[in-house]
């Protein structure tokens, strides 16, 4: 005799009682509860179905409940739920095996997710070049766990602080506002040649590793112009320092490509991935080293292991999520749907007061909101919300869209298997909500 059925109700009660959920105080209202979803779609414990237009957090990029990665799962729960890391599998080959063929590089050490992937790579970049410290962005999030929250610029970072030694941080390609005051057309890129002038007052012989997000995502979708990749790349050739790209977010087909470097003709030395390796279905990260850093550890130890590397059930998720892009063309998709999206935002910038910038590149997008677009004053100030997104975030819950809002930004990230007739409904809600907005800020 099965248990009944617990009541939505029962289940964030005892979610709030006996769990702690993550970056918020735990006192504040029940947790919404899911029970379920197909497609671009989820269903909450009210019975209303979302459309999901963040992915979950930006990494369910097959969207729900895929019948195939279902199966793919089933199957190897079947066969062999668990191998210790030192033993050989055939899922962890396979995808080691196209992990390489898919971003170039050579060899992969796997984890449980992008935090981990960014302390391995941090720990990696270190034994192979005998250097201490690691060059970050401001504008960066890298993970939770002490040295990826270290190496993030975020906020997030400051109650850890200390945290690691050795980490230096640099302004962004953030041409909307750019910290040197310049415009693209006409600047010198100084958001590539201030970092060697950094380089040059740490002491080019200490830097280990240059660590940036592929594009940079929770921190404002900071779409680089096109000749900062290779700027970066040949400043980092020139003093020895490893280019490190996490592509957590911005890999794995959100971009339209494996990897957002790839729109810019560079290939970095170490890739971290997690995320859209899995489409979340299962936990897992990837390390992704190039030829010369694996062939390194041929003759050196490699300092570092985890229980659950290379887990057989989340690396034959992986195989198959990715065999999913491919037989069902989901990053041509992301590149049709994402130049129709890029067309929509760019009419909502014009026909909105409240949105100052549109940055977009595949289905990862976001609109800038400020409360003039010729002060481009934000809507809400760094770190912090106010009422009008406030107001924002509760129009879009009240008409069951799920959207990511941080600061005065608004993403668009939505599965790459959405239709445009999918896309349209929830851009239209977009649209009425920032009417509303519109309103409130003219007064
Ligand atoms: N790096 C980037 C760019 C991310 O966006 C995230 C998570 O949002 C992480 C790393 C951390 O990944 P995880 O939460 O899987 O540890």
């Amino acid at each position: 005799v099965s248990e009944p059925v617990a009541s939505a109700h029962d289940i964030a009660q005892q979610n709030r009682d006996y769990t702690m959920f993550s970056w918020s105080v735990q006192g504040g209202p029940l947790p919404p509860v899911m029970t379920g979803g197909k497609g671009s779609h989820f269903y909450d414990g009210d019975g209303h179905s979302w459309l999901d237009f963040s992915s979950q957090l930006i990494n369910l990029n097959i969207g729900h409940q895929h019948p195939r990665m279902l199966e793919a799962i089933k199957a190897q729960v079947d066969t062999m739920c668990f191998a210790g890391p030192s033993f050989a599998t055939e899922p962890r080959g396979k995808l080691g095996q196209k992990l390489a063929e898919v971003t170039g590089l050579a060899k992969t050490f796997f984890t449980l997710g992008g935090s981990e992937a960014n302390e391995n790579a941090i720990k990696i970049a270190r034994l192979v070049t005998g250097r201490d410290k690691i060059i970050t962005r401001y504008r960066s999030y890298h993970g939770a766990t002490m040295g990826s929250m270290t190496a993030s610029g975020d906020p997030r970072r400051w109650p850890v602080e200390p945290g690691v030694p050795g980490v230096v941080r640099v302004f962004d390609p953030y041409c909307y506002r750019c910290p040197f005051g310049k415009i693209p057309d006409s600047c010198g890129r100084e958001c590539v040649s201030h970092i060697e002038e950094v380089i040059q007052m740490e002491g080019p012989d200490s830097i280990a590793a240059i660590l940036v997000e592929g594009i940079t995502g929770s921190n404002g979708l900071l779409v680089p112009p096109d000749d900062y990749y290779p700027k970066l790349r040949a400043l980092c050739d020139k003093y020895g320092i490893l280019l490190i790209t996490d592509e957590v977010m911005s890999g794995f087909g959100r971009t339209g490509k494996w990897l957002a470097t790839q729109h810019y003709g560079i290939k970095p030395d170490i890739v971290t991935c997690a995320k859209g390796l899995t489409s979340g279905y299962m936990p897992l990260g990837a390390c992704i080293v190039s030829q010369p850093i694996a062939d390194y550890f041929d003759t050196h130890m490699l300092w570092g292991g985890l229980t659950y590397s290379g887990h057989p059930v989340c690396c034959a998720a992986a195989v198959e999520n990715l065999a999913i892009y491919e037989d069902e063309g989901l990053f041509e998709n992301a590149l049709e749907l994402g130049a129709y999206l890029g067309q929509r935002l760019e009419a909502m910038k014009a026909r909105h007061a409240c949105v100052g910038d549109v940055r977009y590149k595949g289905l990862f997008s976001v609109l800038e909101l400020v409360r003039d677009k010729a002060t481009k004053e934000p809507l809400a100030p760094f770190n912090g919300t106010s009422p009008e997104m406030g107001q924002l975030a509760a129009y879009l819950r009240s008409k069951h869209v799920y959207a990511y809002s941080r600061f005065n930004f608004l993403w668009v990230c939505p599965p790459l298997v959405i239709t445009k007739e999918e896309l349209d409904a929830g851009l239209d809600v977009y649209g009425e909500a920032l009417a509303l907005v519109d309103q409130a800020i003219a007064g």
